[in-house]
């Protein structure tokens, strides 16, 4: 296995990776050796050698990409065996100093745009690890990667407001095909944008629960397809010559980056080439022995148009980006004729678990939840199998209180909890600008401008996704004897 991993990845407890680990499903075929006694492996200096078969056989090498690894958590529960290789601060950083070389001797390069896009909560984490307010933070980091050499920073409100606004389209849809043909599985509507969520999904409870997960992309994939399509298309560019990297608040978001459902063959590129976290990131100013405190600052970037719109948003709701509230608001006007519904979360087992509801003419019509954490995922599947869920949406989160507490957001400081610091960071989430997708005129103009109208074949191609159930089988890597 390759083994160049992030340091930071190595030191960090992994909270933000699905279940405690399981055995590897990579489906390799073995050939099977009938034998009463097991099969004997001998490990020599160059490989392992079978030698039930009364001789030696030397076992074959299984190659592991780290987009085997969606396919189980056997690996991406144990950090020494993450394959990160494209996806860590080192690539990254190689990826710049070659660019800088090949431009210094005149050579053709290779990578002719290299865009960072940066998501609100791992900003938030850096601007509360360096004592900064948001919009220096943003600034700084800003600053930060335009000195090593990227050439685009960018938000990411227009790929989160498409995000939602294709999540509330999906649910009228669902609740509709719900209404016409009760015994289909179209609700709830399970979130889509935590892959920690999706994979476990993916490998757990396969096919049972796969239908109920919007195939709604999350916003890094959007993001991805925003600029490796849109933004490569205007600037004349191959998409392979642009190298998308995001900063985000944990690992899973690697391994989202490296399915293979985001690599286009007609393109030859994923949509995002590699994810570094908030962790890393200060990781990276620690060896070079920086604060980000002290640096430069500088703009965001805006390419999108001639306004520049530029900044850090979030969206009314939870700290993860607010799906709940975008889908819950908008259902319970376009159903209900309901404007402006109360948004008063109840808990319900624990704060991690929230309930709303809508109720119409003394009758509950919609009835949403927030289900963060592991614990409650578990409990929320346990209902729906048992056919007892009478939720229409659930955000379902894998971090406990959600992308704020993301497993590779920076940890709190000794002698501060790490429910203070996300409270701090929820206050920090609160004070920043509110988006209202359905009011951003640029993804207004982009629906009809690049995507060709809002329901049609290529908003659907780019904005949406879709699951593999994976399920065990006997064929397996982890050769039991
Ligand atoms: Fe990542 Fe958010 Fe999911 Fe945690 S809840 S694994 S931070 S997407």
């Amino acid at each position: 296995m390759a083994s160049r991993f992030s340091g930071a990845l190595q030191l960090t407890d992994l909270d933000d990776f699905i279940t405690p680990s399981q055995e590897c499903i990579k489906p390799v075929k073995i050939e099977k050796v009938k034998s009463k006694t097991g099969a004997k492996i001998k490990i020599g200096e160059d490989g392992y050698f079978d030698l039930s078969g009364g001789k030696e056989q030397k076992l074959q090498k299984v190659e592991i990409t780290l987009a085997d690894c969606l396919a189980c958590s056997g690996c991406i529960t144990s950090a020494e065996s993450v394959l990160v290789t494209k996806q860590s601060q080192e690539e990254l950083l190689r990826v710049l100093s070659e660019r800088k070389y090949t431009d210094s001797k005149g050579v053709k390069r290779d990578v002719n745009l290299v865009v960072m896009s940066i998501s609100p909560q791992p900003i938030l984490s850096l601007a509360a690890r360096y004592k900064l307010n948001v919009q220096e933070a943003t600034n700084k980091l800003t600053g930060y990667f335009k000195k090593l050499g990227v050439d685009l920073v960018l938000d990411m409100r227009i790929a989160e407001d498409f995000a939602i606004l294709e999540a509330q389209q999906e649910f009228l849809e669902r609740y509709h095909n719900q209404q016409n043909d009760p015994a289909g599985k179209y609700l709830p509507m399970l979130a889509s944008s935590c892959p920690g969520w999706v994979c476990y999904a993916e490998k757990t409870h396969g096919s049972f629960i796969l239908p109920y997960i919007s195939s709604t992309k999350s916003p890094q994939q959007i993001q991805g397809s925003l600029v490796k399509q849109f933004l490569a298309a205007k600037r004349e560019l191959l998409p392979s010559s642009v190298y998308h990297v995001t900063l985000m608040p944990c690992y899973d978001k690697k391994l989202e980056a490296s399915r293979e459902d985001f690599y286009s063959e007609i393109l030859s590129c994923q949509d995002v080439d590699c994810v570094i976290t908030a962790i890393e990131l200060e990781q990276m100013l620690s060896n070079e022995e920086k604060s980000l405190a002290d640096l430069e600052c500088a703009n965001l970037d805006w390419p999108w148009e001639a306004s520049d719109e530029s900044g850090v948003w979030g969206h009314a709701g939870s700290g993860s980006g607010g799906y709940s509230d975008g889908v819950f608001m908008h259902a319970a006007e376009q159903l209900f004729g309901v404007t402006n519904p109360s948004m008063e979360y109840k808990n319900l087992r624990n704060p991690d678990f929230r309930v709303v509801s809508l109720d119409k003419d003394g009758k509950e019509v919609l009835k949403f939840a927030i289900a963060n954490g592991f614990r409650n995922i578990q409990n929320l599947v346990q209902k729906l199998k048992r056919g007892k869920s009478p939720y229409h949406y659930v955000e379902v989160m894998a971090c406990p209180s959600g992308c704020l507490n993301g497993g590779a957001q920076v940890r709190p400081p000794q002698g501060e909890s790490t429910r203070d610091l996300v409270t701090h960071l929820n206050s920090l989430y609160r004070s920043l600008p509110q988006s209202e997708a359905s009011e951003n005129s640029l993804v207004s103009r982009l629906y009809t401008e690049w995507l060709s109208g809002r329901h049609s074949d290529k908003a659907r191609a780019l904005l949406h996704t879709q699951y593999h159930a994976l399920e065990k089988s006997d064929v397996a890597l982890n050769m039991k004897w």
